[in-house]
């Protein structure tokens, strides 16, 4: 859809009044692609690079450009996304030799969505500001589902005025967009984000194994518990994973381990304690030793379920 065409009459048309802008959208993964499809539903013209070419086509299908390089996708870009995996990548691409500071002309806004360490994000903007790119770190909650519906949580540093222009752009992607602080707040706040979810998983899969044992109906159970104080948006999102065994990520345990380590060191480093952050990024970590990293966050209730014995379903 071009930026002129007038069928914005869906979810996705709270940013129609705003002009449409170039963005290069690099990182078409479980999250990225249904990213840059929403941005191209708000009237964007997106342009996309991934490393693996068939996410590319999947983004073309929806109505976006193909990129064959980062400079490519970069080339006339007002605006530069990147969902990567991790701080390994997210350095690469955007600070490495052929890169996105290698080609993003002056004034480009790079808003990086990946979670990673406040410490990468701070670097980046390190060596962005003096080539006169403008950075934020806007890492995301809400799943693939989230993603998908337009409906992501996004935690955004950095300075005020680049946040407001990014607004129209990140409302696409998300219903609550907060600018929590300078540079890598945005990053701190996910990381604390993460250190709820997995520990409310957690707890949650240990619920799981406690009533099944018990012989209670699972399914009446997270029904009277979801409308509960015990209720939560795990709980909705993750039900049916739960009830179903289905655990095709979603979320991969590999990335949640990944994170636990950003909570954890980031809280080292401001002494702040989390014992019960501490042994659940032990129980990803031992999940991930038992080969479910490439599964669902909610297979912890795999890992539970090794400790009970329980014979997996
Ligand atoms: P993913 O692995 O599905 O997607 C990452 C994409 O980046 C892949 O398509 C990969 O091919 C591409 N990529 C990797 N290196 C690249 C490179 N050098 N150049 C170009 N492309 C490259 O991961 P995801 O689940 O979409 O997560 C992306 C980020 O968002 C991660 O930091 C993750 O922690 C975070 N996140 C994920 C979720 C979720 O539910 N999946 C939710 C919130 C936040």
């Amino acid at each position: 859809m071009g930026p002129s065409t007038p069928h914005r009459t869906t979810s996705h048309s709270r940013g129609a009044h705003m002009p449409s802008k170039k963005i290069a959208f690099i990182g078409l993964g479980i999250m990225g692609r249904p990213m840059a499809a929403n941005l191209v539903k708000a009237g964007h013209q997106v342009t996309g690079y991934n490393r693996s070419r068939p996410a590319v086509d999947a983004l073309v299908e929806a109505g976006g450009r193909a990129a064959d390089s980062v400079a490519d996708a970069v080339r006339g870009a007002e605006v530069v996304i990147t969902m990567l995996p991790a701080d390994p990548e997210v350095t690469e691409v955007v600070t490495g030799e052929d890169g996105v500071l290698a080609h993003a002309a002056e004034g480009t806004l790079l808003i990086d969505m990946s979670t990673i360490t406040p410490q990468t994000s701070l670097a980046v903007q390190e060596t962005a500001a003096p080539r006169g790119v403008r950075t934020l770190d806007a890492p995301v909650s809400g799943g693939e589902a989230g993603a998908v519906e337009g409906v992501l949580s996004i935690m955004v540093g950095g300075d005020a005025e680049d946040v407001a222009e990014a607004r129209p752009v990140l409302e696409a992607l998300g219903t609550t967009i907060v600018h929590v602080g300078p540079h890598g707040a945005g990053q701190t706040v996910k990381a604390a984000n993460q250190l709820i979810v997995a520990s409310n998983i957690q707890a949650l899969a240990e619920a799981v194994v406690f009533l099944e044992r018990s012989g209670v109906d699972l399914a009446s159970a997270l029904d009277v518990l979801g409308g509960g104080l015990a209720g939560s948006t795990v709980l909705n999102r993750k039900r049916a994973n739960i009830l179903n065994r289905d655990f095709k990520p979603g979320f991969r345990i590999d990335l949640h381990h990944k994170d636990m380590g950003i909570v954890t060191d980031a809280a080292r480093a401001v002494g702040a304690p989390l014992p019960v952050g501490a042994l659940v990024a032990q129980l990803v970590a031992s999940a991930r030793s038992n080969g479910d990293g490439g599964l669902d966050h909610s297979a912890l209730l795999r890992g539970v379920q090794r400790l009970a014995g329980t014979d997996e379903k």
